[in-house]
């Protein structure tokens, strides 16, 4: 079959591909230890699942409004209340099917074919397809474990390039758990802000931090640069609901009209009764929230603990999300040269699934979830030991 030129460029998504080896191997008898997933693995809060099974009863099965239910925006406008002393507007509040459909809806309705935008690397694995897909380009900014993983405006500058339409911010970070402080954000942010850049703040770990600085966002910087500032948050990490798909962008409210004009041509609402559990949850007391946070950052200590004990791996501290980036190219031999033969080296003799760094725009390294229980957790990290604390190849 002939297929349009745009699928040659798009390339399946990598922890999928894994944790589907993983799976193959598990299902053949094979005790898999999976660090893989990029999904909590907390159950969702009792009152979120009653205001389901209510609204079920309620027959509520009709199509909403495209945007979502007017009591769902209200509902993410006091999220940001609650979290961030700023409520939004209904207005500037689109709810799609995950944060993954909002990054897609805004750079469809944003870009041009040849508009580049500036994405720290490593990256979340979708942002460069999603860029692709609207006709943009890529411009990577290098980070390193030296520094945490993190940009500053002298790298942005460095990247910088007439073309430069947009600049993803994502904190706490996907594949790293490497957290900026608000000012460091709104200094990056800025700096994009003054040279008529768009920035793409994606939050979508807002609440998984384990750091003193509190939960972080750009939304006051979005209240004074409504045009220049998006920032796409949703319930699948901080909620614990990947699989309900409610992520919601928050924009000016021309952006979210046009926005509005593509799902109303694409998807159409989200599905009704995801809608009723995110308003549970982001109207509902956030207990459940704050315990996973903080068996979260116990299990991220424990992990620390033994990698700290790897000589041949770079230190760095992840702050938030469930990520830990591992550096491993110190021990890569002609038989073991990049991240893909490691991962599945690993998995052969360890029993253990980690994701290949590739797929996050660094070949040198693996990513590391801990979104599995603590015991199981640290079998794994002792059985990558061997592997993974050796000294310098
Ligand atoms: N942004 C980041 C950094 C992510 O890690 C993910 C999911 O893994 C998303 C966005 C997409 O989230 P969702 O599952 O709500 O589409």
């Amino acid at each position: 079959m002939n297929f349009a030129d745009r699928m040659h460029e798009l390339k399946p998504s990598a922890t999928l591909t894994i944790s589907a080896k993983a799976a193959e191997l598990k299902a053949k008898g094979k005790d898999i230890l999976n660090l893989s997933l990029g999904e909590p693995d907390m159950p969702v809060a009792a009152h979120v699942l009653d205001a389901v099974a209510n609204a079920g009863r309620r027959g509520n099965a009709k199509y909403t409004p495209v945007p979502g239910l007017p009591e769902l925006r209200d509902a993410v406008g006091c999220y940001f209340d609650r979290a961030y002393s700023t409520p939004v507007p209904r207005e500037s509040i689109l709810v799609s099917n995950g944060g993954k459909q909002c990054i897609f809806n805004i750079c469809q309705t944003l870009l041009n074919p040849g508009d580049e935008v500036l994405i720290p690397c490593p990256y979340w694995l979708s942002y460069p397809d999603i860029v692709l897909l609207a006709g943009g380009k890529v411009a990577p900014v290098p980070t390193s474990p030296e520094r945490g993983f993190k940009i500053t405006t002298a790298d942005l500058e460095r990247c910088l390039t007439p073309k430069t339409r947009m600049l993803f911010l994502n904190s706490p970070s996907n594949p790293t758990g490497a957290c900026y402080s608000r000012k460091e954000l709104e200094k990056l942010a800025l700096w994009a802000i003054e040279r008529g850049i768009i920035v793409l703040s994606d939050e979508l770990y807002d609440q998984l931090y384990y750091n003193d600085n509190g939960p972080v966002s750009l939304i006051t910087l979005w209240q004074k640069h409504p045009e220049q500032v998006v920032v796409v948050n949703g319930l699948s990490k901080s909620f614990s609901m990947p699989g309900w798909r409610v992520g919601y962008t928050v924009g000016h409210p021309d952006l979210i009209k046009q926005m509005n004009k593509l799902q109303s041509q694409t998807t159409s609402n989200i599905c009704s009764l995801a809608q009723e559990a995110a308003i549970a949850a982001l109207t509902g007391p956030y207990d459940s929230v704050f315990a996973m946070r903080d068996i979260y950052g116990r299990r991220r200590d424990a992990a620390l603990k033994i990698i700290g004990e790897w000589p041949a791996v770079p230190k760095y501290t992840p702050e938030g999300a469930f990520y830990i980036f591992l550096n491993v190219s110190a021990l890569y031999t002609p038989e073991i040269p990049d991240s893909t033969t490691m991962c599945a080296h690993i998995l052969d003799a360890a029993g253990v699934a980690l994701v290949p760094g590739v797929a996050f725009g660094d070949d040198d390294s693996v990513r590391l979830s801990y979104s599995i229980e603590e015991d199981r957790l640290i079998a794994a990290l002792h059985k990558l030991t061997p592997i993974l604390g050796k000294n310098p190849a």
